[in-house]
């Protein structure tokens, strides 16, 4: 009998993790990345809740804890440096988890323990799909039609192959934020904390440690200015316009930025679709239900969501799989979306009274209204429901 085939396009966390899980099914797997080599970039992520389970049941735990980013846990500053409060990596509940390492490090033990049955292919896309009922026919940038059983995308937050699909249907919720993350030198005064600062007119900077002794900046803004499309140049001279009068160490950070060539753009959406599915092209990971790092635990959303896709097609037909699929992940994801009041709003204040407060409700409450923000990013992915088993042949 030969195998089921099924095409993954993406090659991020959400598609690698689908392709491994579907290839322990024993379902034939390729995966098709738009970039032309495998993008090995990224910032601190953490792995949470069922996350782990699945990462476990992976065998790749120690290989991840090895990678480890060592963060302490995270601080809150003021412009000159002090700490206001800190949540220690021992807390469960603070933005911090055990289990930290870099986006692309994850990526890149997921990549290397892809069972043989799985190939990627980078440098091309989807240009069309046509869904007979019985299998999907693809056409691809580089010409030829391939034709697969299943197709899941897992092209992140800006999937362009979901926009093609009759019966997906997508609302964009944009929330106002846009953070640029970059890799700058590391200086003395660094440390093993993520350390937060806000400064008036909406502006947040943030520097935590990883384990390549460099330090992973974020610069975020509210309000308007899709820098999304402007050229990388472009970018840093806006963000220097942004940040000069910041505080704190904006002007080492966009100095840093000039010269980092991984700076990275994220304009906050999240991605709400009533459905998962239409016949036999599913989505999941930030193309179906991006949480955003306010919502945070994309990262292990998008590993729970390949795990429990693949558990199900090992089960059952493809349709029934796929409602299963959506019904066990649907709870998770709405949780995860549902941003307490006063979010980004309190972390992002505009002005300097709003600042004040800020600094004040952290002093006061890493017990209180923060404590209870910065709770829901450590509970994110976590459920008491068991994972659904696989039910497929060995790894082959
Ligand atoms: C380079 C990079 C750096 C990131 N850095 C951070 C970070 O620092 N902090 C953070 O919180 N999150 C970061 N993210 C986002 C984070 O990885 C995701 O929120 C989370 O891991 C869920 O991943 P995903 O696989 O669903 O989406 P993504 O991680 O966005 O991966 C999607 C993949 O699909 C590929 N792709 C897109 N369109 C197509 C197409 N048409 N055909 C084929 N492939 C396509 C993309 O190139 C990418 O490799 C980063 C993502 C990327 C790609």
């Amino acid at each position: 009998m030969t195998s089921p085939r099924a095409l993954v396009t993406g090659a991020g966390i959400a598609g690698l993790s689908t392709a491994y899980w579907l290839a322990r099914a024993g379902w034939d797997v390729t995966v098709l990345e738009r970039f032309s080599a495998f993008r090995d970039g990224g910032q601190n992520i953490d792995v949470r809740g069922a996350a782990r389970e699945v990462l476990s049941r992976m065998g790749l735990e120690e290989a991840v804890r090895g990678l480890g980013t060592t963060e302490q846990g995270t601080a809150l500053v003021d412009g000159d440096g002090r700490v206001i409060a800190r949540f220690p990596v021992e807390d469960p509940d603070g933005p911090t988890a055990e289990l930290e390492i870099l986006r692309g490090d994850l990526a890149g033990v997921i990549l290397g323990a892809l069972p043989d049955s799985v190939t990627v292919r980078y440098g091309d896309q989807i240009e069309g799909v046509r869904d007979d009922g019985t299998s999907v026919e693809v056409t691809l940038m580089s010409g030829p039609a391939e034709r697969y059983d299943l197709v899941v995308i897992a092209e992140g937050v800006r999937s362009r192959t979901r926009d093609l699909i009759p019966g997906l249907t997508v609302t964009r919720r944009e929330l106002g934020v846009t953070m640029a993350y970059g890799t700058i030198a590391r200086t003395g005064d660094d440390d093993r904390w993520w350390r937060w600062y806000s400064a008036e007119g909406g502006r947040q900077i943030t520097l935590r440690p990883d384990r390549t002794g460099t330090t992973r900046a974020t610069l975020a803004f509210t309000g308007d200015g899709d820098l999304g499309d402007l050229p990388l140049d472009r970018v840093r001279a806006e963000l220097r316009g942004r940040f000069h009068d910041a505080g704190w160490q904006a002007e080492r950070v966009v100095d840093g930025f000039a010269r980092s060539d991984d700076v990275y753009l994220d304009r906050l959406t999240q991605i709400v679709m009533p459905s998962w599915s239409a016949g036999r092209v599913c989505v999941t990971g930030d193309a179906a239900w991006c949480v955003t790092p306010l919502g945070g635990g994309g990262t292990s959303l998008a590993m729970v969501g390949g795990y429990v896709l693949a558990a199900y097609l090992s089960r059952a037909e493809v349709g029934v799989a796929l409602t299963r699929y959506e019904q066990w992940m649907r709870p998770l994801i709405e949780d995860a979306q549902k941003l307490p009041p006063g979010t980004p709003g309190l972390f992002y204040p505009t002005s300097a009274a709003g600042v004040r407060a800020l600094r004040l409700a952290a002093r006061i409450g890493s017990t209180g209204v923060l404590r209870r923000l910065t709770a829901r990013i450590g509970h994110v992915a976590r459920t008491g429901r068991a994972l659904p088993e696989m039910g497929g042949p060995p790894p082959r």
